[in-house]
């Protein structure tokens, strides 16, 4: 059984499915490889590193990011003003740095919002 500290009980609350053993995988239920988009943009196999899908599963959804937005890349992103990923990145860059001095991040737009 995998575990997540003391956030697990509020998790487990939360998530009821939320996987507990590698044969959960949430990427490739435990069949140790998946198919996906590939460096070339057209589907392709890969091994699956159980371990870290799950313990990133469950680290997106501490922080509040559901399963279908943590399939997302920057591939996916459409719409965004110019130059925003870039600020993105940077604040990405020097997260910890940020996150000591107080600083988040919420990307915001006038029209939309934060979605
Ligand atoms: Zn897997």
């Amino acid at each position: 059984m995998l575990r997540l500290g003391g956030a697990e009980e509020r998790l487990l609350r939360q998530y009821p499915d939320l996987p507990m053993d590698l044969k959960q995988c949430p990427t490739c239920s435990g069949k140790e490889h998946f198919r996906w988009k590939g460096p070339d943009g057209q589907p392709a196999d890969f091994e699956c590193d159980c371990i870290g899908q799950v313990m990133m599963n469950r680290w997106f959804l501490h922080c509040g990011i559901d399963l279908s937005y943590q399939r997302l890349g920057w591939d996916d992103l459409t719409g965004t003003d110019e130059g925003a990923q870039e600020e993105c990145l940077a604040y990405a860059a020097n997260v910890v740095e940020n996150v000591a001095a107080g600083q988040g991040m919420i990307p915001w737009r006038a029209d939309t919002g934060p979605g």
